[in-house]
């Protein structure tokens, strides 16, 4: 039997707000055979920072999460509440290794508010369980699935994490299961 896969989970910045970590952990843990722990280290992301668009530069920010000395574990998933970009896109929700180390997210765009629309604590926490899944999944080899009840399903926009299940369908699961 394999040992259990550990995941550090690596607030980029601030705490994202109104995010519960402990349910975070609890939803990925239940889905994934994963430990998850939460590691606040003190990390300096001003260079990834683009300062006319306003977005940190997602690639910079997953470089300095791959620059960490490995502890034993075999991922680290970033959370940063900063918006997020790559050059050729206005933002991403989040980015990945596939099939390596490094996973990150942001809550920037994943709160009711940014859309306008008043505060929802289970919709915000139900769409980072779902972006941390989904990013994780990219590390253990997944690409985007087809596959309509699947969290590896590509996200556009926020209806796009609100329409797919926190949870791999099962061609993605067995997937896991091999890898995991
Ligand atoms: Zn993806
Ligand atoms: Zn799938």
């Amino acid at each position: 039997m394999r040992s259990m896969q550990v995941v550090r989970i690596i607030p980029l910045g601030a705490h994202p707000r109104d995010v519960s970590f402990q349910s975070l952990i609890m939803g990925l843990e239940q889905v994934l055979p994963l430990q998850c722990r939460v590691e606040a280290i003190p990390m300096d992301i001003d260079a990834a920072l683009d300062s006319s668009r306003k977005q940190y530069h997602s690639t910079e920010l997953l470089a300095n999460l791959v620059s960490l000395p490995e502890r034993g574990e075999q991922r680290v998933l970033g959370i940063t509440p900063y918006d997020l970009f790559i050059p050729v896109l206005t933002f991403v929700f989040g980015q990945a290794q596939l099939n390596n180390r490094a996973a990150l997210f942001s809550t920037f765009r994943l709160h009711n508010e940014f859309y306008g629309m008043p505060h929802a604590a289970e919709t915000l926490q139900s769409r980072c369980l779902k972006e941390a899944l989904h990013e994780l999944g990219h590390t253990f080899g997944l690409r985007h699935c087809l596959e309509l009840p699947c969290v590896m399903n590509s996200s556009t926009y926020v209806e796009d994490i609100d329409l797919k299940p926190a949870d791999f369908c099962l061609p993605c699961r067995e997937h896991l299961q091999d890898v995991c």
